[in-house]
């Protein structure tokens, strides 16, 4: 079956992934520039080059055996590999938390800068109605929803309002992110700061295994602090983040070599209530109606972290039958 995937983080391209190991050919729909979503890193210019910053996830946690797995093949294609600063089964991408993403998408059909603006079920399958484009593209014969809860919502409500609900009342919080590279090392001897006042976390991203450059730090305030400041500007946020960073370290800051807040509305997902949706579903890690061939599956389903995207990505592959031949 060709199976549209709207949204290439990590749910989206696991799902395709076991979908063309099945048999199948899925084409991923990607409304940003960049795939991998909110395993994202930002490459910033510098005096004399580049420094990067894993603004989004910090790292990964790695459990369920096929994870393990995953993982494990791009430790050997020196694509992750293990950042104990953050825990015992913590392992970030490498050089830079997208570059497991990047080299999924590698292997696929993906239409990047292209947001999915309605599903249509037309008589020959399913077709994508894309902003600023006239067609549709389609038809497909499946089509899989994997985007985050506030995005799914909308983009269900037409053809399956129960589902649409579902992810309507799963409610992520936002997270301000400040992102600071410095002339000289910053005198704290750890390398991860967890919940200090409004910090809800505090990382030197340019100790993370496989990176290069100057002292580089990322600082996420906590979701309380972040709701409350939504509507800052980014130049306020950094100011203030990083006064108050330096404030409840105890810190006299050296020069910045570079500065910049990122505002993700929708960070850290809710989890989706149990037992609400019925339409067709085998599992709760996925959505899966067998009669319309529509799929919904993302971190939401299981909770805020990147190992929830790939099992629910997987899990939908999964409920999905094999072509045959
Ligand atoms: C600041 C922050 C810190 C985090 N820290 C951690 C951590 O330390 N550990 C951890 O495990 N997890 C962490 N997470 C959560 C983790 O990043 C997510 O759980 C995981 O990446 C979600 O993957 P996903 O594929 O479900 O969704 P996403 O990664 O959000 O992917 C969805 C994709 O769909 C695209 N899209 C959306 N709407 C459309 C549309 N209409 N048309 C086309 N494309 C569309 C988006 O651009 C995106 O690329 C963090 C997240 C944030 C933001």
């Amino acid at each position: 079956m060709q199976i549209a995937v709207i949204g290439a983080g990590l749910a989206g391209l696991a799902c395709a992934e076991q979908l063309r190991d099945s048999g199948h050919a899925p084409i991923l729909f990607e409304k940003s520039r960049g795939v991998g979503g909110r395993m994202s890193t930002r490459r910033v210019e510098i005096d004399h080059g580049q420094v990067g910053f894993d603004h989004g996830a910090q790292y990964m946690t790695v459990r369920d055996p096929g994870f393990v797995r995953l993982v494990q093949s791009w430790q050997a294609a020196g694509l992750a590999a293990p950042w104990p600063a953050a825990g015992d089964e913590a392992w970030v991408g490498v050089p830079g938390m997208n570059a497991p993403a990047r080299a999924m998408a590698d292997r696929f059909d993906v239409r990047r800068g292209q947001r999915v603006t309605a599903l249509e079920a037309w008589p020959d399958g399913w077709h994508l109605r894309l902003a600023d484009e006239q067609e549709t593209a389609g038809p497909f014969a499946a089509a899989i929803v994997a985007v985050p809860a506030e995005q799914a919502g909308p983009l269900l409500a037409a053809i399956a309002p129960d589902w649409s609900a579902l992810a309507l009342a799963t409610r992520s919080s936002p997270c301000w992110t400040v992102m600071a590279a410095f002339a000289a090392r910053l005198p704290v001897e750890t390398d991860v700061i967890k919940k200090r006042g409004p910090i809800g976390w505090a990382a030197r991203n340019s100790a993370k295994p496989g990176r290069s450059g100057p002292e580089a730090w990322v600082i996420q305030a906590d979701a309380d602090w972040s709701a409350a400041n939504l509507e800052m500007t980014p130049e306020q946020a950094q100011d203030r983040l990083l006064g108050i960073f330096a404030e409840t370290m105890g810190l006299d800051l050296p020069q910045t070599l570079s500065l910049s807040a990122h505002r993700w509305r929708y960070a850290k997902s809710g989890t989706a209530e149990r037992g609400t949706a019925e339409r067709g579903t085998a599992a709760r890690t996925a959505l899966w109606d067998p009669d319309r061939r529509l799929g919904v599956c993302g971190d939401w389903l299981l909770g805020p972290r990147v190992e929830s995207a790939f099992l629910s990505g997987t899990g939908l592959a999964a409920m999905i039958p094999a072509q045959a031949g």
